[in-house]
């Protein structure tokens, strides 16, 4: 299906609300039913149509028919945060006793749910390394009903190899979701590689303005509806209508900003990689990146994203560093309009900051849609304190 149909014309139909361009914000809890039996049915499959929007709602239709058709998938649920989307889609796939292969340090809530909540049920994670395939394989059990996969990972951009991990689990029954915030379906397309489940928190790249929270999952209708008619009815983080609507707009400038994005990304890149202060820059589609092949034949193209190894050898340089920006800003997440940073020493504390840790000086930085000599300059000034 073409880019431009879905982001501008599929699920619309704009003869239902006086045609116009932009689509209603659907505002309601709730939808009438003049005869019983319509009632009925509509209880029989809250899937089907419009009952209570917990469920579906008309706006979020519009908006779960155009992720779906972006990563290829036949049917896409949409979530209040990524988090939740992570929740929902990994607990209808494991039991008491079921064991988990996650790929070691996927994103943090993530970790949290395999390390705390799921414990508590009898469901066990071991995580590995996932740049060997073989590493998933040796990890596998006869209780292993799940592998979790973060490709590229948004610090390290550690890559799996999707089609050969995806491969191995089909072979073995097993249930395989990938975590593709870092490329979105722009980039990589999971479902194509034979992954059960894409996933990605919306509030990246999707949303795009930092100003939404949301996530969501793709995958097969008959996957999606196990999930809506328990966990995603149960958790009742569905997304609302105005939010939608946002992520819906965000859809229609995805590729312009996306675009933009990456051009800055690979100038801004090729400046921090001569700088003297700099030791080097993870970047998965920098030439020096350990993955670069494997980077290259499942990615179309890399974001904004990259981390920076400084050659500061305290704590309090990387500090100075990072506080002397006067346009890059420190926060969290990313996929925004606005370049960020955010350097790995503020969970260490000084005493336990040892410069011989590269990770330790590691600073991640966000390009968002300022010009590269803009930012460039931020950050030359920021290295000259
Ligand atoms: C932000 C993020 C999430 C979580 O999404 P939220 O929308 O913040 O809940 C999950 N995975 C990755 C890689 C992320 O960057």
């Amino acid at each position: 299906m073409d880019l431009s149909y879905i982001l501008n014309e599929l699920g619309e139909e704009r003869s239902d609300y006086y045609n116009a361009i932009a689509p209603p914000i659907m505002q309601t809890s709730n939808f009438a039913f003049r005869r019983v039996d319509d009632l009925g049915r509509a209880f029989e499959d809250e899937m089907a149509g419009y009952l209570y929007s917990r469920g579906i709602n008309p706006t979020v239709d519009i908006l779960r028919t155009k992720l779906a058709a972006l990563d290829g998938a036949e049917d896409a649920l949409v979530f209040n945060s990524g988090a939740a989307a992570i929740f929902a889609a990994v607990l209808a796939n494991v039991k008491a006793g079921d064991h988990i292969v996650s790929v070691h340090h996927p994103y943090t809530w993530a970790q949290r749910m395999f390390d705390v909540i799921l414990p508590r049920f009898g469901v066990t994670t071991t995580y590995v390394d996932g740049t060997d395939t073989a590493n998933f394989e040796a990890a596998i059990t006869p209780a292993t009903t799940l592998i979790y996969l973060e490709s590229p990972n948004s610090w390290s951009y550690a890559i799996q190899d999707l089609a050969a991990v995806a491969s191995l689990a089909r072979s073995r029954g097993i249930v395989t979701i990938v975590d593709n915030s870092y490329c979105s379906p722009l980039y990589q397309q999971p479902i194509a590689m034979g992954i059960d489940i894409s996933l990605q928190s919306a509030t990246k790249y999707i949303g795009g303005h930092s100003d939404t929270v949301a996530g969501v999952i793709t995958g097969t209708r008959a996957m999606m509806k196990r999930i809506f008619d328990s966990e995603y009815n149960n958790i009742g983080s569905g997304i609302q209508p105005f939010n939608a609507w946002l992520l819906i707009r965000g859809l229609r400038t995805l590729p312009a900003r996306l675009e933009q994005v990456t051009r800055t990304t690979y100038k801004v890149l090729e400046y921090l990689k001569n700088h003297p202060k700099v030791e080097r820059v993870l970047f998965p589609f920098d030439p020096e990146f350990p993955q670069y092949e494997l980077a290259r034949k499942q990615m179309k193209e890399a974001c904004g994203l990259m981390t920076i190894i400084c050659k500061e050898s305290t704590r309090a340089e990387i500090v100075r560093f990072c506080e002397s920006l006067q346009h890059i800003m420190m926060a969290v997440s990313w996929g925004g309009h606005e370049s960020l940073i955010i350097p790995r020493c503020a969970a260490i504390k000084e005493e336990h900051f040892r410069p011989a840790k590269p990770e330790h000086r590691m600073v991640r930085l966000y390009v968002g849609l300022e010009s590269p000599d803009y930012l460039i300059a931020d950050l030359e000034q920021a290295f000259s304190r």
